[in-house]
């Protein structure tokens, strides 16, 4: 059996995530986990929040939470909306886990012993009055440019200059408001990812199959400038994983934490051991999807993430992991995407603008959403989110073409034929048509989702919707039935087999949809065609059938109008 491991981009946990977020990364993987799953895969899909850093710490206090208590509540509010939006993780972990602490120190450790970790004394603002460390965002101060006078410690929000805290005009601290700051010197790790500079260049060069988003962001940072920079992994905060060499005390580096970028890509890893322990399982059930020498080399390692996390993806981590000189798996695929933007702008959480992911799933269920999203999905370029679009998307893919398909043909079987599927005769030159378009179909589809194009896959699925509307319209049961009652029955069980295949093609985009279908012909399963030539006629007649409710409700010009306003943001 072949074996995927997907992870999931981890969605930040300072807040619910909006529908940009979620079809940058989760909701793509989440349709390639399905799929394989379909076609006969072993599939790991990982996902988790990713909790640590300063903008973490700065959403708990003004929510007037300690920072723990913060994170485990987000984390169930993002959990609890991936379920909404079928989202089929294996996993869903949280890098605060007691799992990632032990790894991202073993990985410090390791990285250490290979040399690859530098001790580099740098100078920061301290605060009595705090008793910590500032990072750049706890400082705010007049800005020297345009005199705004909140700028933050690194950047004017107003003028958006660049800033050192340093250069503030009257700063003080954003916690206590307290002016009493000095310069005090701190030590912090960099990993040496510049000695690793060739080692990455040639691994990523073997990497031919890549889309050129992810390597040439990738080719930028190896040779734009100086090259690649060593970057520091540590901060001085509370939250987050102390800064340990493996299991040993780091002398010098009490009371320091692992910056977010270093110990998050390792969640992939941990949130794995996570599921293990929640299964209760042994180490070896985690480690033989992470560890070559221990059952992974047959894994396939697939990664989804927006653009702009290619970076960590193509460089940081992996310098983690080939640093470690332990054999822990290499991503063998990265799908990245761009940008979905809100009618021509960006997604504004402040301004109240565009669709989150709550919002949402109040408005419509989560597979109306799925398809627009799916089928609008930001691979090429970016991809812009309107209500007109959506409402396209609603009423002519899913509510004119599928849903109308299956209420047509189980009503009139239901009137015709009574509450089972009838025996058909032989098939006649429409049907011979139907079958051959339907198998080219499902070859073109399936190349779609091998080649993670999907896009590309969503309008093969809806071509093969629309191949079963074209036979019904060219076969007519509805004229057929009153000269020759048999014929309109083989057309009504050509018709079911259909729906049954759409059942079982359309699960990933559509779940809910696609367990609707099963349910009205009274399937457990609906399995993938294996062998496309063969797709149809394997209903067994004499199923009984239910005419299901609607599957999919049209979405009219006045609700358009209405939900335009509601989400188009404070001016
Ligand atoms: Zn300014």
């Amino acid at each position: 059996m072949p074996r995927t491991l997907i992870t999931s981009a981890l969605p930040y946990i300072n807040g619910i995530k909006h529908l940009g977020n979620l079809v940058g990364s989760q909701l793509p993987a989440d349709v390639y986990a399905r799929y394989l799953r379909a076609r006969g895969h072993e599939v790991m899909f990982i996902c988790a929040t990713d909790e640590h850093g300063t903008p973490a710490e700065l959403a708990a206090a003004k929510a007037g939470e300690p920072v723990a208590d913060y994170c485990a509540r987000m984390w169930g509010e993002q959990k609890a909306l991936a379920e909404g939006f079928r989202l089929s993780f294996d996993h869903f972990g949280r890098s605060s886990s007691p799992e990632n602490r032990r790894l991202t120190q073993h990985f410090a450790g390791r990285l250490a012993d290979a040399g690859l970790i530098a001790e580099v004394m740098e100078r920061q603002v301290y605060s009595p009055a705090d008793g910590r460390f500032l990072p750049d965002r706890y400082i705010e101060g007049t800005c020297p440019n345009c005199g705004y006078p909140r700028a933050r410690g690194d950047q004017c929000e107003n003028c958006t200059k660049q800033l050192d805290p340093t250069d503030l005009i009257d700063p003080r601290s954003a916690i206590s408001g307290s002016t009493d700051l000095e310069v005090r010197e701190t030590k912090h790790l960099y990993l040496r990812q510049s000695a690793l500079r060739e080692e990455l260049r040639a691994w990523i060069d073997s990497k031919t199959d890549w889309p050129i988003l992810s390597t040439s962001i990738a080719h930028k940072w190896l040779d734009d400038g100086d090259g690649l920079q060593d970057r520091g992994i540590t901060r001085d905060l509370d939250w987050g994983v102390p800064v340990m060499r493996g299991t040993e005390p780091w002398p010098g580096m009490e009371g320091k934490v692992f910056y977010v970028w270093f110990d998050a890509p390792i969640e992939y890893i941990a949130a794995t051991a996570e599921w293990a322990h929640a299964n209760g399982l042994p180490e070896s059930a985690w480690r033989r999807w992470w560890r070559e020498d221990e059952g992974a080399a047959d894994v396939r390692y697939v990664e989804f993430m927006g653009k702009d996390n290619v970076p960590f993806h193509t460089l940081s981590f992996p310098a983690t992991i080939l640093g470690s000189g332990e054999r822990w798996k290499l991503v063998d695929y990265i799908k990245s995407f761009n940008y979905l933007n809100y009618d021509g702008g960006k997604f504004s959480t402040s301004q109240g603008r565009g669709v989150f992911m709550d919002q949402a799933l109040a408005i419509l269920p989560s597979d109306y959403w799925r398809w627009w999203l799916l089928s609008n999905v930001p691979e090429g370029g970016d991809a812009n989110f309107t209500w007109e679009s959506f409402q396209a998307g609603v009423n002519k893919d899913l509510a004119d073409v599928l849903g109308n398909f299956v209420s047509r043909v189980t009503k009139f079987a239901a009137a015709r034929f009574g509450a089972a599927v009838p025996d058909g005769g032989d098939w006649g030159p429409l049907e011979v048509e139907a079958a051959e378009n339907v198998a080219n179909g499902i070859v073109a589809y399936q190349t779609a989702m091998d080649a993670i194009q999907l896009r590309r896959a969503a309008q093969e699925l809806r071509q093969l919707w629309v191949t079963g509307n074209e036979y019904l319209q060219a076969a007519a049961p509805w004229t057929a039935i009153k000269t020759d009652p048999g014929r309109a029955a083989t057309i009504t069980r050509f018709a079911f087999d259909l729906i049954a295949l759409y059942a079982a093609l359309s699960e990933p985009f559509i779940p809910d949809a696609a367990a609707a279908m099963r349910h009205a012909l009274g399937l457990d399963a609906a399995p993938w065609p294996d062998d496309p030539a063969d797709a149809l006629g394997r209903l067994p007649a004499g199923q009984p059938f239910e005419v299901p409710p609607v599957l999919f409700a049209k979405l009219d010009d006045a609700r358009r109008a209405e939900l335009e306003a509601q989400f188009a943001g404070a001016a």
